[in-house]
């Protein structure tokens, strides 16, 4: 199992280390929706011929599929189109519906922008003052600078559970200690931390963990928003439309119960068929597997880009306390032009501010390159970028 499971990788010699961005597709994924459109394809939650009824019954297992893979009831799981989409839906119905003048929502600055914009839109709209927690000297989010900015103002913290520049896991359920000692909501961005390591909602301490399906092995288009009954049943749709409703007249409804009330509109069953398909085989593979091998090959690239003194790595040394998202820079070379270079040496890597422009800023640099890895990633594709950087020095004439 691994590598020869993805048929991109049938076109060759490709290093592709940009799994932070989407992962690549195994087979049993991409053959459960090919079946699904193929021979049981309906609209689910409507007409009540057979298909239809088949249809309804994978969306709804897959459902309780990904349910079980974070360790929550199907009903607390709600189908989104991504993680952003997740972000938004709270930040307008539980933030913006709830918050006022002198409230204050803590972010860290390393946030991507989907867990900073929607909650400055927020801000802007309530009055509530946006607060953000610094980064220590490795790159980790500052816990006890961030216990410091938690008063009796703060009513929602959202923070990254693995960051998708620098790695960084803060301790999720320390900062849920903090948050819930002043009655306040902790939002988890999850969009790396799910699909790298294992995660169970029981123990996270959160009130909320948002993710995309195509950065764990599963389609675009489909995301999760897991969040605890009692806020999803207190929070208002963020959308209105067909398949959300209990009761409608002409000048007002009432609501499903949850999680349909979150989910207006014919939903993603086909995606969620293969993020369910996805979560099988990252069950299969064992979370603790794909963290464990996420931790070597990290400790690989740390090790060899540390050796060289044209590179600087942004991002914390421990390989214990982050992920395998590797952002650095090389003296002399933009890393856009290096990321050229990698392309033509067959080695995909991201260049850019990874949309976390306010941690470019914190770092001092406009942008840098990035690798990041998943399971079907060896060392060799580490040693294949660290070819391709030599490539650049020579191109740019650095010895
Ligand atoms: N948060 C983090 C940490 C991410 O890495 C990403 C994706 N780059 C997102 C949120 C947004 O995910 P999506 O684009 O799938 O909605």
């Amino acid at each position: 199992m691994a590598r020869s499971d993805f048929p991109i990788f049938d076109r060759g010699d490709l290093a592709f280390l940009d799994s932070a961005a989407s992962s690549q597709k195994p087979n049993s994924v991409l053959e459960a929706m090919d079946e699904m459109y193929r021979v049981s394809y309906a609209n689910v939650h409507r007409g009540a011929y057979e298909l239809s009824a088949v249809s309804t019954d994978a969306y709804e297992q897959a459902r309780q599929n990904v349910a079980a893979f974070i360790g929550a009831p199907a009903e607390e799981v709600v189908f989104t189109r991504g993680a952003t989409t997740s972000l938004n839906m709270l930040a307008f119905r539980w933030g913006r519906d709830r918050l006022k003048p002198g409230d204050k929502i803590v972010l860290s600055i390393a946030e991507h922008h989907a867990n900073l914009v929607p909650w400055q839109m927020a801000a802007q709209r309530t009055g509530a003052e946006l607060v953000f927690a610094p980064l220590d000297l490795d790159y980790q989010i500052d816990v006890e600078a961030l216990r410091g900015l938690i008063d009796d103002a703060v009513k929602i913290v959202s923070i990254t559970g693995m960051s998708n520049v620098l790695g960084s896991m803060p301790p999720i359920p320390v900062i849920a200690e903090m948050t819930h000692a002043v009655g306040a909501t902790l939002i988890v961005d999850g969009a790396q931390l799910v699909p790298h390591a294992p995660v169970d909602v029981k123990t996270l301490g959160a009130d909320a963990l948002v993710f995309s399906g195509h950065k764990m092995l599963g389609p675009t288009g489909i995301g999760v928003l897991w969040a605890t009954s009692e806020l999803l049943n207190a929070m208002e749709p963020f959308e209105g439309g067909g398949d959300m409703i209990e009761t409608v007249s002409l000048h007002s409804s009432t609501w499903a119960p949850i999680p349909q009330k979150h989910e207006a509109g014919t939903p993603p069953f086909v995606q969620a068929v293969g993020l369910s398909a996805a979560v099988d085989y990252l069950r299969a593979y064992g979370m603790d597997n794909v963290r464990a091998h996420d931790m070597e090959i990290t400790a690989y690239a740390l090790e060899k880009l540390g050796q060289r003194p044209d590179i600087t790595v942004y991002g914390p040394k421990n390989v214990e306390r982050r992920g395998g998202a590797v952002a650095f820079t090389m003296d002399g070379v933009h890393p856009h032009d290096l990321a050229t270079i990698l392309d033509e040496h067959g080695v995909a890597i991201r260049a850019g501010n990874h949309c976390a422009r306010p941690l470019m800023d914190h770092l001092g640099v406009p942008a840098t390159a990035r690798m990041s890895f998943y399971l079907y990633n060896t060392t060799s594709d580490v040693d294949q970028l660290l070819d391709g950087l030599d490539a650049a020095g020579a191109i740019f004439g650095i010895e």
